[in-house]
């Protein structure tokens, strides 16, 4: 809580308690929800709270660089607390998405740097395939 009061105050941004809702939401959970699932879930608490508010505290959680937006496709994004680049896992059956845990791919950048003369910034990885469940 006290990362995302100070990145707000930096930003001059207003930390409204639906702001805060959907970053402690997102922080304790490793399951990368749509904002129709962290809708429903934080409706129960905050009832007045609409899919269009949750929706505009998403995008600013993303835009100051507190969460991270995944684009699962077709038009749909999923959302992650956890700001630090990580592989994630996606099932092509249900679409759940999870964290590559043990897999560290630290050294992407500086391998794709050999590789071309763009000054690598940034990347991102997704794997795809099918779920315990779903296999
Ligand atoms: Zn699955
Ligand atoms: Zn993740």
């Amino acid at each position: 809580m006290d990362q995302i009061a100070s990145v707000f105050k930096e930003k001059k941004l207003k930390l409204t308690p639906q702001r805060l809702a959907v970053y402690n939401y997102l922080i304790n959970t490793t399951s990368h929800p749509s904002a129709d699932v962290i809708y429903s879930d934080i409706h129960i608490q905050y009832p007045t709270m609409s899919l269009a508010t949750v929706y505009k505290a998403l995008k600013t959680l993303v835009d100051v660089g507190l969460i991270q937006e995944i684009n699962v496709g077709e038009g749909n994004f999923r959302y992650d607390g956890n700001s630090l680049p990580h592989p994630h896992l996606q099932c092509l059956s249900c679409g759940r998405v999870d964290d590559f845990k043990d897999l560290s791919l630290d050294n992407l950048n500086a391998l794709a740097k050999e590789h071309t003369d763009y000054q690598i910034v940034s990347n991102k990885v997704y794997f795809y395939g099918y779920c315990s469940n779903c296999k």
